[in-house]
């Protein structure tokens, strides 16, 4: 597959067929192998000029993508990353918890800021967010004092513990006053007696929040639509999709750090359920990796830096604006590579390439460690192990020469041999501790930062 797919990409990140046998369209997964933040949405938006669709297939509001393009800086949270390409069909899939007042706010700061309005198609499988959802999620961490897991608040996880339990509201389900009015009163029925009985706060009234749903439909009338026959279709008709992952491998709730975890899969492996799409119309996997790590909220981060002052020079280095959250603004970890943890995430993405990401970062290091083993129980071991086992894991370092090249002078280059040789070496130990090619190496945060290999 890694091969095939190396043949199928032109070197200026075109995404085109992978034979010229080949009717139908494919689908092309981007997604997080660490712990989020690794640049999905910059790299979604230097790709998706040739792409006929890109698709959220999971998470909310609860994290963003910030993408630099000649429109200006943006944080999208809802909105999947093809929203600066008119042609491109941006989907929310059936898996998305949709905030609707969210996403339609988002939608009106983006023709307000200049962006010629995207076309978007939300399915009327997606579920929709509630505001008990909301409200459990502020109750439910104030609860748990002392073992917060760094709830971004937004409902999420209420939002898919009441999907999984049939209690959530369809976005086609809006459109049946009768059926909806049924339906929200059943979904309040357990977090009202929560709320009066066990957390002490008013209970909230189902009238109204069908009202406010009412209102909501009406803004959302033009975009919802059924979304898995539009895909189906597009694949039919030979159409690419970019699949857009939210977080990374590490926020799984199967195979992340749980309960650190967010409540849907961030697997590529979960895009096709997530979108409507057949496994097999996925050709190639880009797991986008940061040059260090990074991550925000709570749980163990093995390859963490300790030192506040070593650890604030990277957080300000990082990213377009420092390692900052582009939903909460919370100061994020930082830590450098982990090797243990991003072999991990690429192989259970199934990753056939890499996109690497914030390269230009790390120029201000004479010397650039490596976390390349974990010692959990006296043993030292590559294989990243089951969560459980990580608050008492400590990082095995490894230093390779950095290049001390400035941000700006890195951000220019577009071919890789005109990197540093520094620098071209520390991509190439990446592509063997990890197993797969770099394909694609950001060098800034800009759209046309990036060398294609
Ligand atoms: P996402 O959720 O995976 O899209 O990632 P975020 O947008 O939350 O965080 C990635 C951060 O890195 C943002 O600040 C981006 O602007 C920034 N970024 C992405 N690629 C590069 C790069 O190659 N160099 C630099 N300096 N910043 C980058």
């Amino acid at each position: 597959m890694g091969s095939r797919a190396a043949e199928s990409r032109t070197n200026d990140g075109v995404l085109s067929a992978s034979s010229s046998s080949e009717k139908q369209g494919k689908a092309i997964a981007v997604v997080g192998a660490q712990w989020g933040d690794e640049g999905k949405g910059k790299i979604i938006d230097s790709l998706a000029h040739t792409t006929d669709f890109v698709v959220r297939f999971q998470g909310g509001a609860n994290a963003g993508h910030t993408i630099n393009n000649s429109y200006g800086r943006f944080a999208l949270h809802l909105l999947p990353s093809g929203v600066f390409y008119p042609k491109v069909i941006n989907v929310l899939g059936p898996g998305v918890a949709l905030n609707v007042r969210a996403l339609l706010k988002e939608h009106q700061m983006l023709l307000d800021r200049g962006v010629p309005a995207p076309q978007l198609a939300v399915s009327d499988k997606a579920q929709v967010v509630l505001p008990h959802h909301i409200l459990l999620d502020a109750y439910q961490e104030e609860g748990v004092a002392g073992r917060a897991f760094g709830s971004t608040k937004q409902g999420i996880s209420p939002f898919y513990s009441a999907k999984y339990a049939k209690k959530g509201i369809r976005v086609g389900v809006l459109f049946d006053e009768k059926l909806l009015r049924e339906e929200v009163e059943q979904s309040l029925h357990i977090p009202n007696i929560l709320f009066s009985e066990v957390y002490k706060k008013p209970t909230l009234d189902a009238e109204e929040i069908v009202q406010d749903l009412l209102e909501q439909r009406e803004m959302l009338r033009p975009f919802v639509t059924d979304t898995t026959q539009l895909l189906l279709s597009g694949i039919d008709d030979g159409k690419t999709i970019l699949l857009e992952g939210q977080l990374g491998t590490l926020r799984d709730p199967d195979h992340g750090i749980y309960p650190y975890s967010t409540s849907s899969s961030t697997l590529a492996g979960f895009a096709t359920v997530g979108a409507g799409i057949p496994p097999r119309a996925i050709q190639r996997v880009i797991a986008v990796v940061k040059a260090y790590s990074s991550k925000v909220g709570d749980g163990p981060f093995v390859a963490g830096i300790a030192d506040p002052e070593e650890a604030q020079k990277l957080r300000l280095m990082g990213g377009d604006k420092g390692e900052f959250g582009a939903t909460t603004g919370r100061p994020r970890d930082v830590g450098y590579f982990d090797a243990v943890a991003t072999r991990y995430g690429v192989r259970v993405q199934g990753a056939t390439e890499i996109a690497l990401t914030n390269l230009d970062v790390l120029g201000y290091l004479p010397q650039i460690p490596l976390c390349v083993g974990y010692k959990v129980d006296g043993k030292v071991t590559s294989e990243f192990p089951s969560a459980h086992l990580l608050y008492d894991a400590e990082p095995v370092f490894e230093t390779v020469e950095g290049w001390q090249s400035g941000k700006e002078e890195m951000q220019s280059i577009r071919e890789f041999s005109k990197l540093p040789p520094q620098a071209q070496a520390y991509v190439e130990k990446i592509e063997e501790l990890c197993g797969v090619p770099v394909t694609m190496v950001s060098v800034g945060p800009g759209r046309d930062d990036i060398i294609f290999r």
